[in-house]
């Protein structure tokens, strides 16, 4: 799920894991998960998510390959917020290589700025998220548009890239994303 912040990319991914019943993995979820629990890897990464950075890679790496490997390596899942960067993708790419995995689809959805900006301000109200004020929503969609949209190039041209305009509710985003779906082998 490739999306910029405030796109809806957490709900469409639990939509999308609960419809194929294989776990949502967001690397997000994740690492507040640590920082609550004030786990030595949550205080490494607080800093950089209170800024609106991105949390440096191995951190991250450590999260997810944690969540896919044990105990057995998973058939299947929706990752959400990973990757973040072309780098981040490399990394992905080549532990794929050597576990004989692919990734069978990237769903990035498309929502104008003015709605993300209204989206994320209202979720900072409602939820209390540490991140979700006005300058880190400002700085967060600044590293999206720099390290995290030219993966949008990089999976258009391996051909797995899909693109959904997020802007609709969130029931006609479900139906959208599971008809571009269906329409591809997953086998
Ligand atoms: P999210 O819940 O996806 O908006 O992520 C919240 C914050 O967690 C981001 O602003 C980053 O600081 C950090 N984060 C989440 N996923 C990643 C990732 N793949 N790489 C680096 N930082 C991440």
């Amino acid at each position: 799920m490739l999306a910029p912040p405030g796109a809806g990319k957490g709900t469409q991914a639990e939509a999308l894991a609960s419809n194929y019943g294989v776990p949502h993995l967001a690397t997000g979820d994740l690492l507040r998960k640590e920082v609550a629990s004030g786990t030595p890897l949550g205080e490494e990464a607080s800093a950089y998510m209170d800024r609106g950075v991105l949390v440096p890679d191995a951190l991250v790496l450590q999260l997810v390959l944690d969540r896919i490997t044990k105990p057995g390596l998973l058939d299947g899942f929706v990752l959400d917020g990973f990757p973040r960067s072309i780098r981040q993708a490399r990394l992905a790419h080549e532990w794929g290589v050597q576990h004989r995995r692919t990734f069978h689809a990237v769903i990035h959805l498309e929502v104008p700025r003015d709605v993300l900006v209204t989206r994320l301000l209202r979720r900072g109200r409602e939820e209390g998220r540490s991140d979700d004020t006005e300058e880190t929503i400002r700085r967060r969609l600044l590293v999206y548009d720099e390290e995290t949209s030219p993966l949008l190039d990089f999976y258009k041209e391996r051909g797995i890239l899909i693109e959904i305009d997020g802007s609709a509710t969130v029931e006609e985003v479900t139906e959208e994303i599971e008809r571009r779906l269906d329409e591809l082998d997953l086998s």
